[in-house]
C-alpha cells in the first residue's frame, strides 16, 4: 500500500471540504471532519477518511441530511430523546452530550436516546466527552445485518460496538470502545483491501464455511461474535438498548430502510452518564484510582484506551492511503 503524509489539520480540511462539496453545510461538515480527523489521529484507520467515501455516498443519494439540526425532547428530568434529523451521528452527538452531562450532573443517572441519525464512527468520543466532565459514560449503537448470532451462519446482528469510559481526574480516563464482531467490519474492510489474512474464528465465507480470508468474509461472507456465546449475548444486550429502549430500527429493521448506497444506515444510539460524585460520593476519584492504578501496574497488563491517548498526543504527520487520498482529492 503507497501511502501519503498528511498532518491532522489538513485531513480534517479533506474532509470538511469533501462533505461540503457533497451536501452539507458547515455545521454538519465539521462536526463530522473533527469524528474522522481525531479518528486518523488515533491510528483508527476503519473509521478515519476510510469512511468518508460511505459519507459522500449517503450525502449524494439523498439518504442523510447534510443539513441537519438535532432536536431534543426532556421525557424526563434524565431521559433526553434527540432527534438526530437524518444527518450524521457526530453533531447528534456534539449537540446532546452537554445536555446528557447537564441531566446527569444533577440527576445522577441521565440517559440520551438517539434517534434518527447516521451513525459511521467510533464510539469513544462520546463516552470520553462524558468523562472529561468527570461522569461514567456507556454508549452502543446498531446498524444492520453483517454479524452471526452464535450457532448461526447468517447474519442477524450488525457488529454492536459499545463504549465505556470512567473519568480519573488529572489523567486519561480509562476507556474502551469495541465492536461485539471478532473483528470491526471496517478493519476486515481493510484487511481486503490490504491483502491480509484474518485470524481464525473471525468470519465465515458464503457458503458458512469458516474462513481467515478478509475477502471472502468482507464479500458475501459473515463475521462471528467475540467469544462465542456470550459476545452473542452483548450484541443482543446493545440491539434492546440501542433500538429497543431507543425506539429506533434493530439491526434486521434498518436494512430493509436502507438504499443500500453504501453508506451507513439509519439507526439509534443510547449513551447512558452517570455522576460518581452524586453516586458514590467525596473520595470517590481516589478510591477508583487506587484500583484502576493496581491493576495498571500488574506486569503484562496495558489499560484500554492507552495506545489511542498515546497516538492522540502525537503531533507529526499521518500516512494516509494515497489511492484513497487521490480519490478523495478529485470528490472535492
Ligand atoms: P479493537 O479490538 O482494536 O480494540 C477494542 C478495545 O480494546 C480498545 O479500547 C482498545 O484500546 C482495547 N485494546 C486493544 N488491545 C488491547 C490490549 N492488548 N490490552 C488492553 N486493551 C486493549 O477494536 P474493535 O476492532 O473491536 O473496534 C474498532 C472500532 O470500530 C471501535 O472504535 C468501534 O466503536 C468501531 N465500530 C463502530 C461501529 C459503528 O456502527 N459505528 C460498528 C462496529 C465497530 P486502544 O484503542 O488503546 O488500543
Amino acid at each position: 500500500m503507497t501511502t501519503v503524509a498528511l498532518s491532522e489539520a489538513e485531513i480534517y480540511d479533506l474532509a470538511q471540504t469533501c462533505l461540503l462539496a457533497n451536501g452539507c453545510d458547515e455545521t454538519n461538515a465539521s462536526a463530522s471532519a473533527r469524528t474522522i480527523s481525531s479518528a486518523e489521529r488515533a491510528g483508527a484507520v476503519s473509521h478515519g477518511l476510510f469512511r468518508l467515501p460511505g459519507y459522500l455516498k449517503s450525502l449524494k443519494s439523498g439518504k442523510v441530511n447534510g443539513h441537519a439540526r438535532p432536536k431534543e425532547t426532556h421525557l424526563t428530568q434524565s431521559a433526553i430523546r434527540l432527534d438526530g434529523d437524518r444527518g450524521f451521528a457526530p453533531l447528534a452527538i456534539e449537540y446532546g452530550t452537554p445536555l446528557l452531562a447537564a441531566a446527569a450532573e444533577q440527576s445522577g443517572v441521565a440517559v440520551l436516546l438517539i434517534r434518527n441519525s447516521f451513525h459511521f464512527a467510533a464510539l469513544w468520543p462520546e463516552v470520553e466527552a462524558l468523562a472529561r466532565h468527570n461522569l461514567v459514560g456507556l454508549a452502543c449503537t446498531v446498524h444492520t445485518p453483517m454479524m452471526a448470532p452464535f450457532g448461526a451462519k447468517t447474519a442477524f446482528f450488525s457488529t454492536n460496538p459499545i463504549s465505556f469510559a470512567y473519568p480519573r481526574p488529572g489523567k486519561d480516563p480509562y476507556v474502551f470502545d469495541m465492536a461485539t464482531s471478532a473483528k470491526a467490519r471496517g478493519d476486515i474492510g481493510v484487511a481486503a483491501r490490504d491483502g491480509h489474512e484474518l485470524p481464525p474464528g473471525t468470519g465465515l465465507d458464503s457458503a458458512g464455511n469458516p474462513t481467515t480470508d478478509a475477502k471472502k468474509v468482507h464479500d458475501g461472507g459473515v463475521i462471528l461474535p467475540f467469544g462465542g456465546y456470550k459476545g452473542s449475548m452483548i450484541a443482543t444486550m446493545i440491539e434492546l438498548l440501542a433500538a429497543g429502549l431507543v425506539g429506533d430500527y434493530f439491526s434486521y429493521e434498518a436494512v430493509k430502510a436502507d438504499n443500500r448506497d453504501g453508506g451507513p444506515a439509519i439507526g439509534g444510539e443510547f449513551i447512558l452518564a452517570m455522576s460518581p460524585e452524586v453516586l458514590a460520593g467525596p473520595g470517590w476519584a481516589e478510591h477508583s484510582d487506587g484500583f484502576l492504578t493496581e491493576l495498571e501496574n500488574m506486569e503484562g497488563v496495558r489499560l484500554p484506551g492507552q495506545r489511542r491517548f498515546e497516538a492522540s498526543r502525537e503531533d507529526g504527520p499521518i500516512e494516509v492511503n494515497k489511492d484513497l487520498v487521490n480519490s478523495l482529492r478529485s470528490a472535492t
